[in-house]
């Protein structure tokens, strides 16, 4: 261990060292706050993290595991819902250092290091009027976002932000570095980094992703039902995003709440709280006029709209170190949606509010677990929404543990809209292996819960502890029933319970050809259990 200790803190580019923690070094106070991923359920322990900051530093670290046959994993954002982009006994190759963006107005595009998070990412963009189909996370890192599809606020319009990807910095398995382009030899390769996932074909140490003119009014929205039957909220919603429907709804998510077992309700009646999120271009009385037709059948509780003036830079400052916001603020998680001072009544649409440019969600790291499926091109029909309301109820799930912060729901991501609507597939190698483009939209099933320890730091008594093995069950249930029109899964919700080709379908067979062709990794050191080998 001294050995490779010893070679990392030799590595050196232009001047620069990178940083090298460990948990007995001079820095072990910041080891012990970099160790930490997004998923706090998962508590790895690397060798060392060494905090990269350039191309030639990536290379160096890939040289000295492979001299030592010692594993190595990658972080940008560090989101990855099943732990992957670190581990235990293992170097960790941290890109959060690298955070330059150069955007090429020029050329419509934008040059992104890895190290980039939404957060401060789109404000950068955004100095220059552009903008990429980014996520709703603020935190969430452009690497792993990008690698793995890249679903958000714009997908309706702009697509996957995969299928914006123009070229790529990447670092092979033998520590080789490649540009590459949608003309080079090697062009497959930027077809597989294209939705293929992350970590397998080799490390990106910087994207270059096409651009889009801000829109000058952009609006998010939400729009809560908690007396209404799910089942209707859900065929209303779906209703909106057909494929040439209402292409101001720029990208919209619907989230459901899942309840106990409701004994005596049919299906059709179920009550569940259904927040509907959306993203609008136009203005704030356009986006009015337009919910009194969109709900009107459909009365909504309550309707929030941002009332703040739009400033496109503001939303930066709100948080900029995600490692130090507070688990116990998850119990707030819904608050905002549900209890917002701005909330009004489907009749009160008359009276003035201001946008806002589409800030991120402000999620807080905690222990979660999550699932995905994929409808099918139309959708569902009534017996399969009638199968989602239904595995949305379980004897799994307890009323207690939602009171304790321990939240069991679905989010349902539009991917149709009118890019996909009018996409053209180019042909291998010029398309993405992203392989839901004509799909109607995602489903995530997940469970995120609130961590005792910090609720004991803060004096809280909440325990949810005996209730969240039960929730994981619930959450092997939904992936293991068979639903009707639907089928494979998305790689960015990541759930190491789904057998891999159930991730990229027709693409696998190519993507495993690519990473064994292209990525000069014999000893498949590029690998975790979900990476296409
Ligand atoms: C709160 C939350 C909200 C989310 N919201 C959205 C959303 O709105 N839309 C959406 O599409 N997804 C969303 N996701 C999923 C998210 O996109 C994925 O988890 C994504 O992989 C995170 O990227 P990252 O860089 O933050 O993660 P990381 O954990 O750093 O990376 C994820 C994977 O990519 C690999 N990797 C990281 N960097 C590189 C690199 N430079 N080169 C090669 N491989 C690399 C890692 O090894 C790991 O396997 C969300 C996740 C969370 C936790």
């Amino acid at each position: 261990m001294d050995k490779i200790i010893k070679l990392l803190e030799g590595i050196s580019h232009g001047g620069k060292a990178p940083k090298v923690l460990t948990e007995c070094g001079p820095n072990k106070t910041e080891y012990e706050r970099k160790r930490q991923i997004f998923n706090t359920k998962f508590q790895f322990k690397p060798t060392a993290i060494v905090m990269c900051e350039c191309t030639e530093h990536v290379q160096a670290v890939v040289k000295i595991a492979n001299e030592l046959h010692y594993p190595i994993r990658v972080r940008s954002g560090g989101h990855d819902h099943e732990g992957e982009c670190s581990g235990t006994d293992t170097i960790l190759i941290d890109l959060s250092k690298m955070t330059g963006v150069k955007v090429d107005k020029k050329d419509g595009v934008a040059r992104i290091q890895p190290g980039n998070r939404f957060v401060n990412l789109i404000p950068k963009l955004a100095k220059s009027d552009v903008c990429i189909p980014h996520g709703t996370c603020g935190t969430v890192g452009i690497a792993g976002f990008t690698l793995g599809g890249g679903w958000g606020p714009w997908t309706r319009i702009h697509g996957m932000c995969c299928d914006s990807l123009e070229g790529a910095t990447i670092v092979l398995g033998n520590g080789d570095v490649l540009e590459l382009t949608p003309e080079c030899e090697q062009k497959e390769l930027l077809w597989a980094l294209r939705g293929g996932g992350g970590m397998s074909y080799g490390i990106v140490t910087e994207f270059v992703i096409k651009t889009f003119v801000l829109p000058e009014h952009t609006i998010k929205f939400n729009v809560v039902w908690t007396n209404s039957s799910a089942f209707a909220v859900l065929k209303m919603w779906e209703g909106l995003i057909a494929p040439n429907a209402n292409e101001r709804l720029i990208g919209t998510n619907l989230m459901i709440m899942a309840t106990p077992t409701q004994k005596g309700v049919s299906i059709r009646k179920a009550v569940h709280s259904c927040t509907f999120f959306g993203y609008y271009v136009g203005t704030d009385k356009e986006l009015r006029e337009q919910m009194k037709v969109w709900f009107a059948a459909l009365p909504p509780t309550s309707v929030n709209i941002p009332n703040e003036e739009p400033d496109k830079t503001k939303y930066s400052k709100a948080f900029t170190s995600w490692e130090r916001l507070s688990s116990a603020t998850l119990l707030g998680r819904n608050k905002p949606m549900l209890h917002a001072g701005n909330a009004f009544k489907l009749s009160d649409l008359d009276k003035p509010l201001k946008g806002d440019p589409l800030p991120p969600d402000q999620d807080p790291p905690a222990p979660n677990k999550i699932t995905s499926r994929v409808t099918s091109e139309k959708g569902w029909n009534d017996a399969g929404r009638e199968s989602l309301i239904e595995s949305l109820q379980s004897d799994l799930i307890f009323d207690e543990g939602a009171k304790g912060g321990l939240l069991c729901y679905v989010t349902l991501g539009a991917i149709s809209g009118s890019y996909y609507a009018k996409y053209k597939d180019p042909g291998f190698p010029y398309g993405s292996a992203f392989p839901y483009k004509k799909r109607k939209y995602t489903i995530q099933y997940q469970v995120w819960w609130d961590q005792g320890k910090e609720d004991i730091k803060l004096g809280k008594e909440y325990n949810v502890h005996e209730y969240t093995n039960r929730a994981e069950d619930w959450i092997e249930e939904c992936r293991k029933k068979p639903f009707p029109e639907t089928d494979g899964s998305f790689i960015s919700f990541k759930d190491a319970g789904v057998p891999t080709r159930n991730y990229f379908l027709h693409s696998y067979d190519e993507l495993k050809r690519i990473k064994e062709k292209f990525s000069k990794d014999p000893r498949n050191r590029f690998s975790t259990r979900k990476t296409i080998i």
